[in-house]
């Protein structure tokens, strides 16, 4: 039998790519390691496979008629090898220079779109230089393999550097300022032959660098600023030419904006657009995959989105009875205090409004 969609990753992204997909009739496979994983619930076939099985991965390739990923660390040459034998609508490029922190942050500048100062640092040598060039606090970061903060270590004092020490025995990685920005957004866009569309600029709210907030509108964008960043966003996707789609971090300083990184998949900050906006990021992926047209998204009402860890469990029954949510439940098999395991979505509700629940509800932020 033939699959429509292949997705390489089966957590909560392709679990509401699938959801989407079935939506519009057509129907998935996914490979993932995890019998039990999110998409498993979903998806019309899992291949039970590691990201480096290419046994799996062929596999996974003949019985679908596109691939694509929702997991960023497939190795490179794998990619390469399945991008010769199988139709992967995105092309191999935007996933591989997102996969390195120092190539992502080169490709930025290249193509237009300003960053904080960085240095590369794969040594104790490296990472005196860079602090001695950019002061404390910065920040090191390995180049390959980190989210939701792991890999990082901020540096306030010469006593920090001892907890970098671990990481370059094993990893290269960069130095970077650490920018007392006045906020954080992202901005979520998909490119096809045809036309780039992107979603509303929302503010996000990290909580220990993961995310936990995402309001959209974003009270502290103006309109002026949210045009630049669209713009300088759409130009980065052609100048670099990507297709697909492409999620793109900022910190926001005054009048200017800084790439912090990018991802080629959807995005976390995007999950407002389910409920939030017309249409969402995970309906147009799999239509830019399905070689369907783009539907421009905007915005229904102000939304906020908010992640559930495994640590906000103790408070779920609350956070579902404020009005206007939408709960999803990722049906993830283990609970650790720092995982995903759902979000909810409130429509109609600002930030603020959100947070005047939240007091009168005694859930601290
Ligand atoms: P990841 O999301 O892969 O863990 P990020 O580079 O996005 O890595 O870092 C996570 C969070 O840490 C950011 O969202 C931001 O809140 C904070 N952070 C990262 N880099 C900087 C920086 N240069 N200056 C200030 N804060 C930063
Ligand atoms: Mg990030």
């Amino acid at each position: 039998m033939n699959f429509d969609i292949g997705i390489i990753g089966g957590g909560q992204l392709g679990e509401m790519m699938c959801i989407e997909a079935h939506k519009l009739g057509y129907t998935v496979a996914v490979l993932d390691p995890n019998p039990k994983c999110s998409c498993s619930y979903v998806c019309d076939k899992l291949i039970v496979g590691e990201f480096d099985d290419l046994v799996k991965l062929n596999e996974l390739g003949k019985c679908c008629n596109v691939l694509s990923y929702e997991f960023e660390n497939v190795k490179g040459e794998i990619l390469e090898e399945l991008n010769d034998k199988y139709n992967i609508p995105q092309g191999i490029c935007p996933l591989f220079d997102s996969q390195d922190r120092l190539r992502e942050k080169m490709n930025a500048t290249r193509y237009g779109l300003p960053t904080v100062r960085y240095f590369d640092c794969s040594s104790l040598l490296d990472l005196k230089n860079a602090i001695s060039a950019l002061g404390y606090p910065c920040i090191y970061k390995t180049r390959r393999e980190g989210y939701d903060g792991h890999g990082q270590v901020v540096l306030h004092s010469v006593i920090d550097i001892d907890k970098v020490k671990p990481y370059l025995e094993h990893n290269l990685g960069i130095v970077e300022e650490k920018l007392e920005f006045d906020y954080e957004c992202s901005i979520i866009l998909i490119r096809s032959k045809e036309n780039i569309i992107s979603f509303p600029i929302g503010l996000n709210i990290h909580k220990d660098n993961i995310l936990d907030i995402t309001a959209v509108p974003n009270p502290y964008l103006s309109k002026e600023m949210e045009d630049r960043i669209i713009e300088a966003s759409k130009e980065f996707m052609i100048q670099a030419n990507y297709y697909g789609i492409l999620t793109i971090e900022y910190f926001v300083k005054g009048d200017k904006f800084y790439f912090n990184e990018m991802a080629p998949r959807p995005h976390n900050s995007g999950h407002y657009t389910i409920e939030g906006c017309t249409t969402n990021q995970f309906k147009e992926l799999d239509k830019f995959l399905l070689s369907l047209p783009l539907e421009k998204p905007k915005l229904i009402s102000a939304t906020c989105m908010k992640n559930i860890l495994g640590r906000d469990l103790v408070n779920l029954e609350k956070l579902k009875n404020i009005k206007n949510s939408n709960y999803h439940d990722y049906q993830k098999d283990q609970v650790k205090p720092l995982r995903k395991l759902g979000h909810i979505t409130y429509t109609n509700t600002t930030l603020d409004l959100l947070r005047t629940e939240f007091k009168k509800q005694n859930i601290g932020e």
